[in-house]
């Protein structure tokens, strides 16, 4: 029996109008149009769902999420991601440790300081008094650094004399005394100690998280996994595969740590890709880092980094992998028939990836074949090539409105006017999609990508910082998670566009018509997310049908 869903219908093309309805039969769209052609095409049984003028748009697509790292989280730790202040942290802890038994580890992620009330870490001593009798680590949502209480602390070994690992930074206030705060590889002398995570964390932690990036309109994601977990995160996906449990239609990386690993990684790809392929989960597709990253000013820079708008003299980032190793990765990766998602941030990087891809490749390649996942920096001269080469941006304009300040202090003025350069590169005729890189930096929600893909507005900080010539109309920032996810993931051959014959992937949200205000925005959320013609998330509180 068909289903007419009627409201306000974005195709996911801006060069549509917005259409009436959507006639569903089975897990497919059969028509997409008009209200009265609709019902015709739907016949006289057919049900239809009356959603007025709110907004239909096809499933949106996260083109670059940990969506199973998230789970993990989810799983074995304690979100703070709802955290205002210092003491409902503490709180947040203090509940958690009730839960556990003496001596047991705590592990918290998406500590965000510019969220709290007082605009700073939690100190060790601070944790300690929240959970005397455990363990406890606190992940900062950077990735960058954790703050550890004293008990954490003393099983790492580290005391007053111990020195700071190559890589890494342990804090100390003006005794000297370590201050819980450990930045990047003196984490893992914390991390060390940890329980060992064990395969049945990933499955159920995979479980809640579609549930999460379902209920905020996502039916499809690409996941680039983390470094060391292929296989447990490509076990966690066949898992749910195998139950018939996958919701959320995926494209896994194998995240590459470092030239020497390519070769096992192309074989592990290949043969998992040889066995599973089809429109729920499907792999051909490594990434791999080129530079740092642009909150902890590591991204690779023509000009000086800056702090707080001014200028670093004689510091522009760096490469995490040289030139020539990455065109030996790139030209590998393509010669083998896969994708190649490529981290870069700044304006060099993005340059340089390119110069290498068309060194190494020297071939008209498919749309997509090549993705720059962030391109936070783009120079103009870039826009060009990027065209020429039909590489693909997978980028996160939410970063604007939940890091804005950071990112701009960090760039300086001029270049943050010019950062996120969104609608140069969609007039270019680069493809553009949007992401939300959860829960690295930010949670799955996608209205604070088109917020600030539409506003370029920070939620804190200097609110015009950010150019308003690179602001994108509200149904161009959709198309940028709709159509153009699609087309950067390699969905687009059945999902992304509402239109006959594709999959009935559809989500109704809690707005109306296609031109929203700042508030609605903001607060835009599902009230029906349908995959595959079935119904999978429902908001509460909302009768449908
Ligand atoms: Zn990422």
């Amino acid at each position: 029996m068909a289903i007419v869903i009627k409201g306000s219908v974005f195709t996911g093309k801006t060069s549509r109008p917005l259409y009436e309805a959507v006639v569903v039969e089975d897990n497919m769209i059969r028509y997409v149009g008009w209200l009265d052609e609709a019902l015709r095409v739907a016949g006289n049984n057919a049900k239809v769902l009356d959603f007025d003028k709110r907004l239909v748009t096809p499933g949106f697509i996260d083109s670059h999420c940990h969506m199973a790292v998230a789970g993990l989280y989810m799983e074995i730790g304690v979100s703070l991601q709802e955290a205002e202040s210092i003491a409902d942290i503490i709180e947040i802890i203090r509940r958690a440790s009730a839960a556990k038994r003496s001596g047991e580890w705590i592990y918290a992620y998406g500590l965000d300081e510019s969220r709290l009330k007082e605009k700073r870490l939690p100190t060790r001593w601070e944790l300690d008094n929240a959970a005397p009798h455990n363990p406890v680590v606190v992940e900062h949502i950077s990735g960058h650094l954790a703050v550890a209480n004293s008990e954490a602390l003393k099983r790492a070994g580290i005391t007053k004399e111990t020195r700071g690992p190559s890589g890494g930074v342990i804090e100390r206030d003006v005794e000297g005394e370590p201050t819980g705060v450990l930045y990047d590889s003196a984490m893992m002398l914390v991390y060390k100690n940890l329980p060992q995570v064990k395969s049945e964390h990933w499955v159920r932690g995979l479980h809640k998280a579609q549930k999460a990036w379902l209920s905020r309109g996502f039916t499809a994601v690409e996941d680039t996994g983390t470094f060391g977990s292929w296989k447990e995160i490509v076990g966690a996906y066949k898992a749910l595969l195998r139950e018939g449990e996958l919701r959320v239609r995926a494209r896994v990386a194998y995240a590459l740590q470092s030239l020497k690993e390519l070769d096992y990684a192309l074989n592990i790809v290949d043969d998992e890709s040889r066995r599973v392929d089809n429109e729920w989960l499907r792999f051909r597709l490594i990434k791999f880092f080129y530079d740092g990253s642009g909150l902890a000013r590591t991204a690779l820079l023509y000009d000086d980094w800056c702090k707080n708008y001014e200028p670093i003299r004689g510091y522009k980032g760096v490469r995490v992998t040289e030139f020539n190793d990455a065109k030996t990765i790139l030209k590998k990766v393509i010669d083998r028939g896969l994708r190649v998602a490529v981290h870069a941030i700044g304006d060099r990087a993005v340059d340089e990836v390119l110069k290498a891809y068309s060194e190494a490749v020297g071939r008209p390649l498919e749309e997509c074949e090549l993705s720059i996942v962030h391109a936070l920096l783009v120079s103009s001269k870039s826009f060009e090539l990027l065209r020429k080469v039909k590489a693909c941006i997978k980028t996160q304009p939410g970063f604007i409105y939940t890091h804005g300040h950071v990112y701009a202090g960090n760039f300086c003025e001029e270049r943050a006017r010019h950062a996120f350069p969104l609608k140069s590169m969609l007039r270019a005729g680069v493809v553009v999609a949007s992401s939300t890189d959860a829960p690295f930096v930010s949670t799955p929600n996608p209205a604070e990508g088109v917020y600030g893909a539409v506003y370029r507005r920070p939620r804190i900080g200097r609110p015009n910082v950010f150019g308003k010539d690179e602001a994108l109309s509200f149904v161009e920032a959709l198309e940028t998670y709709t159509h153009y996810s699609a087309k950067a993931t390699g969905w687009d051959d059945i999902v992304g566009v509402l239109e006959s014959g594709k999959r009935a992937d559809i989500v109704v949200w809690n707005i109306e018509g296609a031109t929203p205000s700042e508030q609605d925005i903001l607060s835009m959320r599902p009230i029906l997310v349908m995959v595959n013609g079935r119904i999978m998330y429902k908001a509460p509180g909302h009768v449908i049908g």
